[in-house]
């Protein structure tokens, strides 16, 4: 197997972003590698679009100050340094694959849910991080029934 020398974990900040980084935080062990934490904030002007004449700057504030914090306490627990978190804002997967390819990362880990019927068919943050992505991906499986 080819050593990584640099890997990202992208987590959406749920109770199984632990499992995520644990998994990464292993692989990088292992390796050698840099590990980068990565967490995107999807504006709330593109859930709304220009539909609603609002302003959204001070929830958008609220949610990045939020998000920051748990990124954080996130990367604390697994010992990862502040100049290798990122906030970032936009599409998660667009975002996750320009900051792949801006760091230029040999892999990408995501968590990755077992769908069935309407959900499979829509997709999810895991498979649009495994398309277009310039680098290996790994999906590590959570919220595993029991
Ligand atoms: P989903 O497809 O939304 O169930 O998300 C599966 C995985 O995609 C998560 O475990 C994360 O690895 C990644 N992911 C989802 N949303 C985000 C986000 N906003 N920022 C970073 N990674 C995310």
């Amino acid at each position: 197997m080819s050593q990584y020398h640099r890997i990202i974990v992208a987590i959406d900040l749920s109770e199984d972003s632990s499992a995520v980084v644990e998994r990464a935080l292993g692989i990088a062990t292992q390796s050698g590698a840099e590990l980068h934490i990565v967490h995107v904030i999807e504006p709330l002007s593109f859930a709304y679009g220009g539909d609603i004449p609002m302003d959204f700057s001070g929830i958008q504030e609220e949610i990045h100050q939020q998000a920051t914090q748990q990124l954080q306490r996130f990367a604390q627990t697994n010992g990862i340094d502040a100049d290798h978190q990122h906030i970032l804002l936009g599409k998660p997967e667009v975002e996750i694959h320009a900051k792949a390819d801006e760091l230029q990362t040999e892999l990408i880990v995501v968590g990755s849910h077992g769908r069935y019927g309407l959900a499979l068919l829509m997709g999810s943050t895991a498979n649009g991080v495994l398309h277009g992505a310039n680098c290996d991906v790994l999906a590590v499986r959570v919220g595993k029934k029991k």
